[in-house]
């Protein structure tokens, strides 16, 4: 699919030298009425945002703790100036709303919902009834019941006596998972919910620039696929999600003309850098998605081959990637950087971006990701993080960009992530996995083998 794209741009340069030199040749003449288009690329962009865990109940924040409301405040005045200066095409919440359980406090479900409501609240009044559309996707946090519950709450608020239900609740009446949308894309002539997810389990579709836009929103659920979900029936809903999954796929890519899918997601699949350690440094990383979380026979086009939840996903997305699917995103580690997701062969597939914490939970530092497509086909071309230098800073240091850090100059990022050896990525994803954080380097040394690792994901994992 990057050939023809990459002939077209070498026939535009050339149209523009062509028309530079004769300007030259008769610089009297009339300019061109019909001088065709510049040769660069026409991009837009999107501001992703994610993993906020507020603590209501405390100020300021520091590393290694959840976001205050201090640096809440700071985060979405940061957010509002973005959305003022970058003029997104839409805003994206990539999941977590609430505080962390610690050691000596278990979260109660009133207190997360507290958080939830303040966090929700606060995303819609910074983006404004006159802002991009902005809209939310399912973090392991943000069930009410618990971290890792189901996205559904049947248990009750001890003061109402009702069910606590969806997150959505805490904000009831907006809209959620769509702000700044309709409900039906019949008659929208904006960013609209398309019907077929199942708001019971938070994952849905929607077009985010609206039903004439050619882009397909697809939000998946992933923490029902991890092996710490406690909802009911796991493998049967996990199943369910995969078959809606592989149908919106189908369905964009039988669209007339043919859609582009941006995939969203909050837990990543494959590795996580930061399971190992407790059986000694030579532990093998463990899987984010459940290993033994078994779909044979359940899901849309299921093989007797491909029965792990992982495998049973790069088999329905693999036939979609770099034509239908034009981008990834992720969340849930808290830190910058991509993954590289492979087919048996080693050969790449899909580039995912991850969106870092606002929490600077992680010893991180806070942060918003710009993420900037191509318009004609949606494939992504760049990214850019603002960050605090520190949680208790404003946003003010420079944002850094893919491009500055990789030094690369193909025509997007799948094509500058193909381009890289595996060293050359690991080395992108170190210097930008930490958000330029100083603190981390000094007080808590991540082991790069074991990051170097996670970036890559690929079948029988
Ligand atoms: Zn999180």
């Amino acid at each position: 699919m990057h050939e023809p794209r990459r002939r077209l741009r070498t026939f535009l340069s050339l149209a523009f030298v062509a028309v530079v030199t004769s300007c030259d040749s008769s610089a009297q003449a009339t300019p061109a009425v019909n001088a065709p288009p510049p040769p660069a690329v026409v991009s837009n962009a999107f501001l992703a945002i994610s993993d906020v865990h507020l603590d209501n109940r405390t100020g300021w924040s520091q590393y290694g703790a959840d976001t205050g409301t201090g640096l809440w405040h700071t985060a979405q005045k940061e957010l509002g100036a973005l959305i003022s200066t970058t003029k997104p095409t839409f805003v994206i919440y990539v999941g977590d709303l609430p505080r962390h359980s610690t050691g000596s406090h278990s979260v109660t479900p009133t207190e997360r919902a507290g958080d939830v409501k303040d966090v929700l609240q606060g995303l819609r009044t910074t983006v404004g009834s006159a802002g991009p559309p902005l809209f939310y996707v399912p973090g392991n946090n943000d069930s009410i019941e618990g971290d890792y519950g189901p996205f559904t709450s049947d248990s009750t608020d001890p003061k109402t006596g009702d069910p606590w239900g969806t997150p959505f609740e805490q904000d009831p009446g907006q809209g959620w998972p769509l702000i700044n949308g309709d409900a039906s894309c019949s008659g929208s002539t904006r960013a609209c919910l398309l019907s077929g997810g199942s708001s019971k389990h938070g994952y849905y579709s929607a077009y985010p620039l609206g039903s004439q836009g050619g882009l397909r929103l697809i939000v998946m659920n992933t923490v029902m696929f991890t092996s710490g979900y406690f909802g009911s029936d796991q493998s049967t809903v996990a199943a369910d999600q995969l078959t809606w999954v592989g149908q919106q796929l189908a369905d964009a890519a039988d669209a007339t003309p043919p859609e582009a899918v941006l995939l969203a997601m909050h837990v990543p699949p494959g590795l996580d850098a930061h399971s190992h350690g407790t059986q000694g440094p030579d532990d093998d990383l463990k899987t984010t998605w459940s290993s033994s979380l078994d779909v044979k026979g359940k899901w849309g086009s299921s093989t007797a081959s491909t029965e792990s939840i992982l495998d049973a996903f790069l088999a329905t997305v693999y036939p979609h990637t770099q034509k239908t699917i034009r981008g990834v995103i992720t969340a849930h580690t808290h830190m910058d950087g991509f993954y590289t997701w492979l087919d048996g062969n080693g050969v790449l597939k899909e580039v995912a971006v991850s969106i870092p914490a606002v929490t600077p939970g992680h010893d991180n530092n806070p942060a918003i990701k710009l993420i900037t497509y191509d318009v004609t086909n949606f494939e992504f071309l760049d990214y850019r993080t603002y960050f605090a230098p520190n949680p208790q800073s404003s946003f003010g240091k420079i944002p850094y960009s893919f491009r500055h850090d990789s030094n690369r100059h193909e025509a997007t990022l799948f094509d500058c992530v193909s381009a890289m050896s595996t060293a050359e990525r690991a080395a992108v994803v170190r210097s930008q996995y930490l958000v330029h954080t100083q603190y981390v380097f000094k007080h808590h040394p991540p082991d790069w083998n074991k990051i170097s690792e996670a970036i890559v994901v690929e079948p029988g994992l």
